[in-house]
């Protein structure tokens, strides 16, 4: 089944539990996690129940939920603890990472127990195959514990500063995707899981007994560490490129997209957007941008490219600040940052396919004010198109225009489990028989 453009709320799913099984939960967490481990005050509860969903007008105008209990385990051994006294009081389980998540997964929706990861940061070994870590670890400290050893993960997300664990359960792509594709993709060696039993523990899963837990938004296990690929460190250069039209952007992104060895990242955006991106030099205000994080072997190729296509190189860098600094400039960053510049006015839609570049008038004509910002991904064509936001049914109607045009279609308004929601549904019978994990994402 494919999820709805806009998410609609129901109690499926909710579990039967109440005020008293919520008390009793706290004096057990309490004993397993100290004074220090558990919160229940209004400023707690009200961080837990925010993430990067108000990028949706249609998600923000709804009550996504709040928790009752927050829990900040210290170590990995308290996770099943604290998970096995759950279950024993039918009390519902959210995993929370940074909270960047876009699609409101990780605020949740009937209440209960928000188990916080942030603390979980040790990095316990870097191979030349792999970084292993617990799964509150950093994306940024991870890229960078990788560059200290020669290498580079094979991707991360433009939100740097998100966890492990909640990239692998909630993200996707993002820096390195054009190489190695989506998360789900062979980027996970191992796994340690709970699943949410009453006698859990951490489960190490290996290769494809761990895969099919990455991008399910918590709800077929807790990961409390996870193994992920890296490979020997490229000399990269952050390639800044101006010119006077979003179409010669776009013309001239899909034309650097076939330089070898192939670029990290590659994003394009017109004017509009480029002007609402932080102040810097090399992002000339009224004229459209290209930035590439490129194989200095293709350094000069790139930039005969460039100039080829009409456009001007603005800045040339290096290091692990500029590369991951790019990085923050990609996905839905320039969203982020056009939305920011001219608040209550966009919404966006996740598209892809090569129309985007061979129909972008008409793609952009889907929605009023309609404005492309391009990545190149793996094997196609994707990005974010923002359109001025007037009503959910307007959003909705874009989809089938998008669709007929040969565009691919993800919303970023629903919180549905949206990666093989069968199987997922399937293999969370099995880890959480009583259905208390982030509960309300099926569609
Ligand atoms: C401006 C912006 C830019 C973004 N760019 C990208 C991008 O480039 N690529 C991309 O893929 N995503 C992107 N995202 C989405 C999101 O930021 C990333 O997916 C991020 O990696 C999520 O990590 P987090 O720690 O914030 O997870 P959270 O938001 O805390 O959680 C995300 C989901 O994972 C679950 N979860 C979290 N931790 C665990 C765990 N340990 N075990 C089981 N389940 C868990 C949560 O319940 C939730 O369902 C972006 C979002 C915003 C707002």
């Amino acid at each position: 089944m494919t999820a709805p453009v806009v998410a609609v709320g129901t109690d499926e799913g909710r579990p039967d539990f109440g005020p008293d099984d919520v008390d009793a939960l706290a004096d057990d967490l309490l004993a397993i996690a100290g004074p220090r481990g558990i919160s229940s005050l209004p400023r707690a509860l009200a961080r837990a129940a925010r993430d990067g969903s108000g990028m949706s007008p249609i998600l923000s105008a709804q009550d996504l939920g709040e928790p009752d209990l927050v829990c900040y385990p210290r170590t990995a051994d308290a996770v099943p603890a604290i998970v096995r006294a759950a279950v024993a009081r039918g009390v519902p389980i959210t995993t929370r990472g940074k909270g960047t998540g876009n699609y409101g997964q990780v605020i949740p929706r009937f209440g209960g127990l928000v188990l916080d990861m942030t603390s979980l940061t040790e990095i316990r070994d870097v191979t030349g195959r792999s970084v292993t870590a617990q799964a509150g670890a950093r994306m940024i400290n991870l890229e960078q514990t990788a560059w200290a050893h020669e290498h580079q993960l094979w991707m991360y997300p433009s939100t740097v500063q998100s966890t492990l664990g909640g990239f692998l359960a909630g993200g996707s792509a993002g820096t390195g995707t054009i190489v190695h594709g989506r998360n789900h993709q062979g980027f996970v060696d191992a796994l340690d899981v709970v699943h949410a039993t009453a006698d859990a523990e951490v489960v190490h899963l290996e290769g494809a007994d761990a895969t099919p837990f990455v991008h399910t938004y918590g709800v077929a296990g807790i990961i409390v560490g996870a193994t992920i690929r890296v490979e020997p460190l490229q000399q990269w250069r952050c390639v800044y490129a101006s010119f006077a039209s979003g179409r010669e952007a776009f013309d001239a992104a899909l034309r650097l997209a076939t330089v070898e060895p192939k670029p990290r990242l590659l994003s394009a955006d017109g004017p509009t957007i480029t002007a609402a991106l932080p102040d810097d030099p090399a992002l000339v205000r009224g004229r459209a941008s290209v930035r590439g994080i490129i194989d200095a072997r293709a350094l000069a190729e790139t930039t005969d490219l460039i100039a080829s296509a009409g456009g001007r190189v603005e800045a040339v860098r290096e290091g692990i600040a500029e590369t991951v600094k790019l990085s923050t400039l990609s996905y839905n960053h320039p969203t982020w940052w056009l939305q920011k510049s001219q608040p209550d006015k966009w919404f966006h839609m996740e598209v892809r396919g090569d129309a985007l570049v061979t129909r972008l008038d008409e793609v952009e004509q889907v929605y009023e004010g309609g404005m492309l910002h391009l990545e190149v991904g793996h094997e196609m064509m994707f990005g974010m198109l923002n359109g001025i936001y007037r009503s959910p049914q307007q959003v909705i109607d874009g989809v089938a225009a998008l669709e007929e045009l040969g565009v691919g279609v993800h919303s970023p308004h629903q919180w549905y489990v949206d990666l093989d929601a069968e199987r997922v549904r399937a293999l969370a019978q099995q880890t959480d028989p009583k259905g208390l994990l982030n509960p309300g994402r099926w569609m």
